[in-house]
């Protein structure tokens, strides 16, 4: 069976091949606008069920966060995660399938499906909106309701660091 199995363990990946984050954001914001979602927190499992996917907690296997069944129409998240971890491996498998990546293939994949997660649950346009208001990562995480890390990594992208 094909299927994904996610650690998460990409962040120091560099990509030799053209990442194309350009299109995995626009993916992202064009689910965001088909679903008529303009603030955060972007309602995620909402998102995957609109797209026909089954959302299930589940014991997984040490070190996998979550896994995409596209036979089954399934994504299984580890139960014994952090709910914003929980909500950030959702979206990243929802990248797996919006992107239409065939199965566990490869790092690139993996860089792409973490680039559409980061845009469809804190977009910049949002991130620039709200940074004059939600002046602290902490605050934004709340709002947002994701990890600091994961705002540091959007603020980063967004070229916002120096607003903080
Ligand atoms: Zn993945």
């Amino acid at each position: 069976m094909e299927e994904f199995e996610d650690d998460g363990a990409v962040e120091f990946f560099e990509p030799k091949e053209d990442v194309r984050a350009a299109h995995c954001r626009r993916v992202a914001a064009n689910v965001l606008k088909k679903a008529g979602v303009t603030q955060p927190p972007v309602p995620v499992e909402e998102l995957a069920q609109s797209a026909g996917l089954i959302v299930v907690r589940a014991d997984l296997p040490r070190g996998v966060d979550a896994l995409l069944r596209p036979n089954e129409r399934q994504i299984e998240l580890a139960s014994n995660q952090a709910q914003v971890r929980q909500r950030f491996s959702l979206a990243h498998e929802l990248g797996h399938y919006h992107l239409g990546h065939a199965h566990n293939e490869s790092q690139l994949a993996e860089a792409q499906a973490n680039i559409f997660a980061g845009a469809l649950l804190i977009p910049s346009l949002w991130l620039r909106r709200d940074l004059p208001k939600y002046r602290t990562p902490g605050a934004l995480a709340t709002r947002y309701q994701v990890s600091r890390e994961a705002i540091f990594i959007a603020l980063k992208d967004a070229r916002l660091l120096n607003r903080l």
